[in-house]
């Protein structure tokens, strides 16, 4: 090889220049937009923030990169830059622990509904192209003490003029991450480093610590009498509905026709001002189904039984049918089945199962289930979750033939669409849900039992408002269309006959901002099961009669 060999400190400095600049564009684009002036002020301290961007980078570099996985660390650190900034570009998310947690756990489609050719490119450019460059170059051996010297010498230099940078910018620096956080998690490779360490910490964590044991003195209120039917509750966990496209809630479009029709005959009750736990599956899910609520939640670390473990141990049978990506460790404990594999030529025709495979398979299920318990069965809980709204493909959310909104954005780069096609797209989702809700109702009527349903979105999304995209965002920065969520209720006269209810008891919660708190307490009381862990003040039925106390 004739070529002059780099220097071990030389080459990673090119690659540290390459992620501080290349690596992320995005963070650069946010906080020129974010200049309202560019004044030589502003640039200056633009300037002085890509040098402490730079000396942090290195500084890591040096910490990190040494001769046995040199080469693939580097190759991994562009391709970790790259993807993020498309994503983050693309859609307006940022990279925080949440988000890492949902893209540990996504599978194979959720990855196939965002592969794009803009992200080949992007991949092609930032990673194929630089990292054949970094994997070819030669670079000399030097013993491993000197080495060491070299680099933490590179990284004490790096934090001083950090440091230094950190000083003369100081008052724009810490105004503008104040006023602007998410701008933290934009930055390339940092934030995926923090996510993922956060993440694992946490998990390690929660894995060393034993279940605890939720309402262990749960007990149904009132047992069904010889000769009484056992009710049927089914619980429908919404996916990616904001409460802005549901008609029922004054959406100028009537995307909820069926609901619609129901609450017309007073059967129905829409709940108008509910806010969700988080702003994402991950968080929202095992949320609405903890004891907790969002504030003791987000910060807790403890592994605790949730509702599905209490209304069993009450006696109740549970089933929880899952036509999405799982249902994040809520259903560990009960039976539950997934019907997104499922071969079905009217419900999976791409293979890609719509809602209604739930319907198709829950008849069966619920028999085998009942048959089990025998008549010991008091009553039974099902969980459909749905796949929703699930994005960017919304467009892959409805049956062809239930189209309304056209034309559709057909495209999972939503940028690449004009604003109204991907509402099209969105509002088709909305009404194929509401059409799932009213065959449910329908079904649900036809039982020889006093039925129930409760439907509640898991969290809102962005369809382009102030640039964002799908969901995500850190909840103390989400906008409202993230977090204002659908919520209804409908029960069969002989449900409410059962539970001496008038239908009035809870109209007041309709109107009052209520959120994903009061789902734990709310599903108890409809199940009547009482313990000493429901709080009447997190209920939306607490004002109803003979409510289990
Ligand atoms: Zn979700």
């Amino acid at each position: 090889m004739n070529r002059r060999a780099w220097h071990p400190v030389g080459l990673l400095l090119v690659l540290a220049l390459w992620l501080s600049t290349l690596g992320n564009l995005p963070l650069w684009r946010a906080l020129w937009d974010l200049t309202e002036t560019h004044s030589l002020r502003t640039v200056l301290g633009l300037f002085g923030f890509g040098l402490i961007v730079l000396a942090a980078t290195t500084m890591l570099l040096s910490l990190l990169v040494w001769p046995r996985w040199r080469k693939p660390l580097g190759v991994l650190l562009l391709l970790v830059a790259a993807a993020n900034s498309y994503f983050m570009h693309t859609y307006g998310i940022v990279i925080d622990p949440s988000m890492m947690a949902n893209t540990v756990q996504t599978d194979v489609r959720e990855v196939r509904d965002l592969l794009s050719w803009s992200l080949l490119a992007v991949l092609a450019l930032g990673v194929v192209l630089p990292g054949w460059w970094w994997w070819r170059q030669p670079v000399q051996q030097l013993p491993l003490r000197r080495l060491a010297g070299r680099q933490m010498g590179l990284a004490g230099l790096a934090l001083l003029i950090m440091l230094a940078a950190v000083w003369v910018s100081f008052q724009d620096l810490a105004s503008t991450m104040r006023n602007q956080k998410s701008l933290r998690y934009m930055l390339n490779p940092f934030n995926t480093l923090y996510a993922s360490t956060r993440l694992l910490v946490g998990q390690t964590a929660q894995a060393s610590l034993t279940l605890q044991p939720v309402a262990e003195d749960a007990a149904l209120a009132r047992a069904s009498g010889a000769g009484q039917a056992a009710p049927l509750i089914v619980l429908v966990v919404g996916e990616t509905v904001r409460a802005a496209n549901f008609g029922l809630a004054g959406y100028a479009r009537d995307t909820t026709p069926q609901l619609r029709q129901l609450q017309g005959r007073g059967e129905l009750a829409y709940f108008a001002q509910v806010t969700s736990c988080g702003t994402n599956t991950q968080v929202s899910v095992p949320c609405m189904f903890s004891h907790l609520g969002r504030e003791a939640y987000s910060k807790n670390t403890t592994p605790y039984e949730n509702l599905l473990d209490v209304l069993q141990r009450a006696g109740l049978q549970v089933l929880w049918l899952d036509n999405q990506s799982g249902c994040k460790g809520v259903c560990d404990r009960v039976p539950n089945a997934s019907t997104r594999e499922l071969k079905d030529p009217t419900f999976c025709p791409d293979g890609e199962c719509f809602d209604e495979i739930m319907l198709r398979v829950l008849p069966e299920r619920l028999t085998q289930l009942e048959k089990a318990a025998g008549s010991a069965s008091a009553g039974t809980v099902v969980v459909l979750h749905q796949m929703g709204n699930h994005g960017p493909a919304y467009y892959k959310r409805t049956p062809t033939e239930m189209k309304v909104y056209q034309p559709e954005c057909r495209s999972n780069v939503l940028q690449d669409c004009p604003a109204q096609e991907i509402v099209n797209a969105y509002d088709n989702a909305v009404r194929y849900t509401d059409h799932l809700l009213g065959q449910t109702v329908r079904w649900l009527q036809a039982q020889p039992r006093p039925t129930a349903l409760l439907y509640v979105s898991d969290h809102g999304e962005s369809l382009g408002e102030k640039g964002l995209y799908l969901h995500g965002m850190p909840y103390m920065m989400a906008p409202q269309e993230q977090t204002h969520v659908p919520m209804a209720l409908w029960l069969s006269k002989p449900m409410q006959s059962r539970l001496g209810w008038d239908g009035t008891c809870w109209q007041k919660k309709v109107a009052e901002p209520v959120s994903h708190d009061h789902y734990f307490h709310s599903v108890l009381t409809l199940a009547q099961v009482s313990t000493r862990w429901h709080k009447p003040e997190r209920d939306v039925f607490a004002a109803c009669p003979a409510r289990p106390s």
